[in-house]
């Protein structure tokens, strides 16, 4: 089974992809964290990201590719998250996964307000050592600054300072709105309200999937 998981930055699906991808053992493919590993050796590429851009599609789709080829990643099923965030990328993908045999299954979207994503982004925290993501109001991690799973340093990412913020907020409302319109066409859309509970969220998405399966 193929997901896309779909929300603005801080609208928890990470979180949720996370949860959906222990139950069901699915391969959790977060574009964003995918991404900052390969700008820790490419320069250009985190950049591109602390401008809070998005990485050139041919690129991305071409890195993702060979991560989810070199895993077994459809006997699986994948949890898509960060990826597709445009038409273009959508329409890629689409195209990728039918040579396989494949196509998006189901598109969960998660909508918070943009007061609410501001305010969640200023306060989450990454380990920058394993990269598990804590929010300092919502979801603090035992001891203050370090990570509960691994004991490295909890940091704020450079692109959720309030300015890169509302730059990525910009580029979601102009690139993934559009394509939101498009997987509706497809018919595979469900949206959330993700302003609830952490676990109510997650018993309305392990719903909608196991009508799925
Ligand atoms: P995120 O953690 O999902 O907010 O992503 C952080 C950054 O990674 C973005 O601002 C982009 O620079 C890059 N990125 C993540 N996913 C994609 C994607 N699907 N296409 C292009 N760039 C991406």
């Amino acid at each position: 089974m193929n997901i896309l998981i779909l929300g603005p930055q801080g609208s928890g699906k990470g979180t949720q992809a996370e949860l959906l991808s222990q139950r069901f053992g699915f391969i959790h493919m977060e574009s964003g964290r995918f991404l900052r590993e390969i700008a820790k050796t490419n320069k250009r590429i985190d950049e591109i990201m602390m401008r809070g851009d998005l990485v050139p599609t041919d690129e991305t789709i071409e890195l993702i590719e060979a991560h989810l080829a070199s895993r077994n990643a459809f006997a699986r099923g994948v949890i898509f998250d960060g990826f597709p965030r445009d038409r273009e990328q959508y329409f890629a993908l689409k195209e990728w996964l039918s040579t396989k045999g494949q196509k998006p299954d189901i598109a969960l979207v998660i909508t918070i307000t943009e007061d609410e994503t501001i305010r969640r982004l200023s306060a989450r925290r990454t380990c920058e050592k394993c990269g598990r993501v804590y929010n300092i109001i919502t979801n603090p991690p035992q001891n203050e600054g370090v990570c509960e799973d691994c004991g490295g340093n909890l940091v704020q990412r450079k692109d959720d300072e309030p300015e890169t913020i509302k730059r990525r907020l910009l580029t979601y409302h102009a690139r993934t709105q559009p394509m939101l319109e498009a997987i509706r066409t497809d018919g595979i859309l469900y949206e959330f309200d993700g302003e609830r509970p952490i676990e109510e969220i997650q018993k309305d998405l392990v719903k909608v999937i196991e009508t799925h399966m």
